[in-house]
């Protein structure tokens, strides 16, 4: 049975409780600093020239805030948006019905595009460069190719994984945005805003407990927030102070590192059964009933950031601090 994780992508009832909690303006959207004031000049200038913008590709571990972005961009530049994702565009029919409906200078986001299908990628090239697709009719010798004008729209393209992107693909994006894990400081702010969002009072310290352990990411900021405003209501007086939130995370099972049981599965396998590693993908994920994805979008991020865990040619290997936090001597238990 896989187990059910706090930084798992959100269900449809997340996504309800989520939509509240999504900034809607670059005002509202906390950290990123960089990503954003580049983003503010090149929204400013599209709009002087009545152009769309140039077509975008944002990348980063899951939960960090592609989505948002996209559709804060959205909201910025005045235009519809249209979110699909690399895995639903099945054929190329299916994007060019997607693209000969868009509106002029709308946006056009793809989740997860490092999975679109290759005739479907394909079909993409000529709608990013010239805004034209040809679509063949037909089959065999009576086949015609038909070229239709699309629309100048813009292409915003996520991924959690910049490396498995195509090169020609890669190419045709103008700007590339990489997202970077969240301060403690910008967590508490995000933490902050949802509580008044969801009308919980969370005090400071309440929110600087959930805020670090939320591993840099505002997804998991706003599930803890969600999950301690229930313990709050139903344990404690409605509050979230620092009390209430130790409490929530402990029954979450999320330890003082941020981690939580399948983070800790991960370093237990590779010190108890690997001896510390290296260890190949492939194999840590079998050892754990685990999916490899699942290891290297949502595990191995944040504990490669925090460096309890390095990658060499030969495999993943626990480091020193791997072994603290467990407390753990390299090669037999305390
Ligand atoms: P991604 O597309 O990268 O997986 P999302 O855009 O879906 O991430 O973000 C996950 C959730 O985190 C959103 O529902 C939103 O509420 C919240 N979020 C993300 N970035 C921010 C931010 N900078 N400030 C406040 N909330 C954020």
């Amino acid at each position: 049975m896989r187990t059910e994780r706090i930084v798992q992508p959100e269900t449809a009832a997340d996504e309800v409780a989520l939509k509240t909690l999504r900034p809607r303006t670059l005002e509202e959207f906390i950290g990123q600093e960089a990503v954003k004031e580049k983003l503010r000049i090149y929204v400013e200038a599209a709009l002087r020239r009545d152009e769309p913008l140039d077509h975008v590709l944002l990348h980063s571990p899951p939960g960090l805030g592609k989505t948002t972005l996209a559709q804060i961009i959205a909201a910025e530049m005045g235009v519809g948006i249209r979110i699909s994702s690399g895995p639903a565009i099945e054929k190329a029919g299916d994007l060019a019905a997607i693209l000969t409906n868009l509106r002029p200078r709308d946006i056009f986001f793809i989740d997860e595009i490092h999975r679109l299908r290759r005739p479907v990628e394909e079909i993409l090239y000529p709608a990013m460069e010239d805004y034209k697709i040809d679509i063949i009719l037909g089959e065999g010798p009576n086949a015609q190719s038909l070229r239709i004008d699309l629309p100048p729209f813009t292409l915003i393209g996520a991924t959690t994984r910049a490396g498995l992107i195509s090169a020609p693909l890669r190419d045709r994006f103008e700007v590339s945005f990489r997202l970077n894990f969240y301060s403690v400081e910008e967590l508490q702010a995000i933490i902050v805003r949802g509580g008044k969002l969801l009308g919980v009072e969370v005090t400071d310290d309440g929110a600087r407990e959930l805020a670090a352990r939320a591993r840099g990411t505002p997804r998991i900021a706003g599930r803890l927030l969600r999950r301690a405003r229930d313990y709050a209501q139903v344990r404690g007086d409605g509050r979230i102070d620092r009390e209430t939130a130790r409490a929530a995370l402990a029954m979450l099972e999320i330890d003082d590192a941020g981690l939580d049981r399948l983070d800790r599965a991960v370093l237990i396998a590779l010190i108890d059964k690997f001896n510390g590693g290296p260890v190949g993908l492939e194999t840590l994920a079998a050892a754990l009933s685990e999916e490899k994805d699942t290891l290297t979008d949502l595990v191995e991020p944040y504990l490669l950031q925090e460096g309890f865990i390095k990658r060499t040619p030969q495999g993943r290997v626990a480091t020193d601090r791997a072994y603290a936090h467990l407390r753990r001597n390299p090669g037999r238990l305390i």
